[in-house]
C-alpha cells in the first residue's frame, strides 16, 4: 500500500496545465489568468475629488471656523466627466462633484457639509483643510507600467474589475479541462429508470460531474457501462477526446472488476494502487495518449473522497492554479473516535461555532456507501496513519468540503 501523499505526488507529477484561450471579461469569472497583465494606464487618470464639495487652495482656509468663516468666490460648477476651464486663484473655489478632476491651483477639497452656500457665487468655509484633503491621487489604484496581475491568478470579481479599469476587454485564461465520467457496474441504472430487482441508482454519475463543475471544469457524461471488457473499452474510447477520464467502480479485486484491464487494453500506462486510506483504497491512475485516467472506487463516499484528494488537485493544476489544496481549519473534538491504525482515515464531520471557538463531531455512520453523512458534513477530519484513538478535547485538522464555509454557521447537527 502507498500513502495518500505518495499517490498524490505521483499523480501531480504527470499533470500539466491545459491550453490557453482568450475570453471576454464577462466570461472570465473563476478562470485562471494565463498571462501577466501590466497597467497600461493610470487609475485614477488624474487627481480628482473624493467628495462633493469645494476645490480650494488649502492656505485660503487656515483661519476658517464657525464664528469666522472664510468666504470664497465660486468661479465654476464642475460635474464629474468635465475639466475646469479655469485655474483656482487665491480667494476662489470651484464647486466640485465626486470624481471630477481637481482644477489647477486647488490642492484640496472642502466637503459640502463643512461649507455654507451663500448664493450661486459665494460660499462660507467653516473649517480649515490641510493640503491633499479629500483628493484621490493619480495612479493610486494602478500606476501605468506596474504589474497588475500575475499569471496563475484566479479571476474573482475584484480582478475582473481591475482588468476592466485597465481597459482590457479580452484576457488569456486556461481553458476548461474537459472531464469524461463513466459509471460502471451491471447493477447500476440511471436516475428515472424503472428500477429492476437487484439494481441500484447511479449516484456517482451525478456527484462526480457536480464535483468536476465545483472544481471549475467541464463534465462530459459517458453514462453507465456494464461490467464487460468490450463495453468498458468502447465507452472509455469515447472518453479519449477529454483531458481526463473518471470512472467509478470496478477497480477492486472482484471477479467483474474489469476497469483496469479495459484501460490497459487501450494502451494506458497504468498504475494501480491500494492507497492506505479509508474510505477509498483501490485507485487506478494512468495516461492514455494525452488523457489522464482515474479509476475511482464505486462506493459513493469513497469515490467522492478520492476525487477530493487526488482528482481535484490534478484538475486545479490543469486549470493553471498554483494553490491546489483547500485551506484546512482546526477544530476541537467533541467525542472520542477510534480509527484503524496504518491508514489515513477521513471522517465526515460537522463544525459548530461556540463563543468564537470551533468544535466538531461526526455526522453519523461512516460506511463508505453512506452518502447521507457526507451530505451532513461540513468537512473531512484528516487523521494520521499511526493514530488509533482521537480523544475528546483534542484538536483535529478539518478539510472543509466545497461550499461548506459559506453555510456551516447556520447548520446544527
Ligand atoms: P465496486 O467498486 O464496483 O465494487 O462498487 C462498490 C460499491 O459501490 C457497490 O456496492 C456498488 O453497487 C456501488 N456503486 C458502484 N458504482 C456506483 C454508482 N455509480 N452509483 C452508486 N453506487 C455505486
Ligand atoms: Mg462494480
Amino acid at each position: 500500500m502507498i500513502s495518500v501523499v505518495e499517490a498524490r505526488d505521483i499523480i501531480l507529477s504527470h499533470v500539466r496545465p491545459v491550453g490557453v484561450e482568450k475570453v471576454d471579461l464577462f466570461s472570465a469569472l473563476d478562470r485562471v489568468l494565463a498571462e501577466d497583465v501590466e497597467a497600461t494606464r493610470n487609475q485614477p487618470p488624474w487627481d480628482n475629488s473624493a467628495m462633493d464639495g469645494y476645490a480650494v487652495r488649502s492656505s485660503d482656509t487656515q483661519t476658517a471656523s464657525e464664528t469666522t468663516p472664510v468666504v470664497l468666490r465660486i468661479v465654476e460648477h464642475l460635474p464629474a466627466g468635465k475639466r475646469a476651464k479655469q485655474e483656482v486663484q487665491p480667494g476662489q473655489t470651484v464647486h466640485i462633484m465626486t470624481g471630477a478632476p481637481i482644477p489647477s491651483g486647488a490642492d484640496s477639497v472642502v466637503r459640502a457639509e463643512d461649507a455654507i452656500r451663500v448664493d450661486d457665487t459665494r460660499v462660507r468655509i467653516v473649517r480649515p483643510v490641510s493640503p491633499g484633503a479629500d483628493l484621490r491621487r493619480v495612479g493610486e489604484d494602478m500606476a501605468k507600467g506596474e504589474r497588475l496581475l500575475s499569471a496563475g491568478t484566479v479571476l474573482r470579481p475584484a480582478e475582473i474589475g481591475l482588468l476592466a479599469s485597465n481597459n482590457r476587454s479580452m484576457v488569456s485564461v486556461y481553458r476548461h479541462p474537459r472531464v469524461a465520467i463513466l459509471s460502471t457496474g451491471d447493477e447500476i441504472m440511471d436516475v428515472g429508470s424503472e428500477l429492476e430487482d437487484g439494481k441500484i441508482i447511479d449516484s456517482n454519475g451525478y456527484t462526480l460531474p457536480a464535483m468536476v463543475m465545483e472544481a471549475g471544469c467541464e463534465p462530459i457524461r459517458l453514462g453507465i457501462s456494464p461490467d464487460t471488457r468490450t463495453d468498458l473499452e468502447k465507452k472509455l474510447r469515447e472518453g479519449l477526446m477529454a483531458d481526463v477520464i473518471l470512472t467509478s467502480g470496478g477497480v477492486s479485486v472482484g471477479e467483474f472488476d474489469f476497469v483496469k484491464a479495459a484501460l490497459d487494453a487501450l494502451g494506458t500506462t497504468m498504475e494501480f494502487w491500494k492507497v492506505a486510506m479509508t474510505p477509498g483504497r483501490p485507485l487506478a491512475f494512468g495516461r492514455i495518449q494525452d488523457t489522464l485516467a482515474f479509476g475511482l472506487p464505486g462506493n459513493p463516499v469513497a469515490s467522492m473522497v478520492t476525487f477530493e484528494l487526488f482528482v481535484r488537485p490534478a484538475l486545479l493544476k490543469m486549470r493553471g492554479m498554483s494553490r491546489l489544496y483547500r485551506p484546512t481549519l482546526r477544530a476541537t473534538l467533541m467525542e472520542d473516535i477510534r480509527k484503524m491504525p496504518g491508514r489515513k482515515q477521513f471522517f465526515r464531520m460537522c463544525l459548530i461555532e461556540r463563543e468564537g471557538k470551533l468544535f466538531t463531531l461526526r455526522t453519523g455512520a461512516q460506511g463508505s456507501g453512506i452518502l447521507r453523512s457526507m451530505s451532513l458534513a461540513d468537512g473531512l477530519a484528516i487523521t494520521h496513519e499511526h493514530q488509533e484513538l482521537l480523544c475528546t478535547g483534542e484538536e483535529v485538522e478539518i478539510m472543509p468540503l466545497g461550499g461548506a464555509l459559506s453555510f456551516w454557521h447556520e447548520r446544527s447537527c
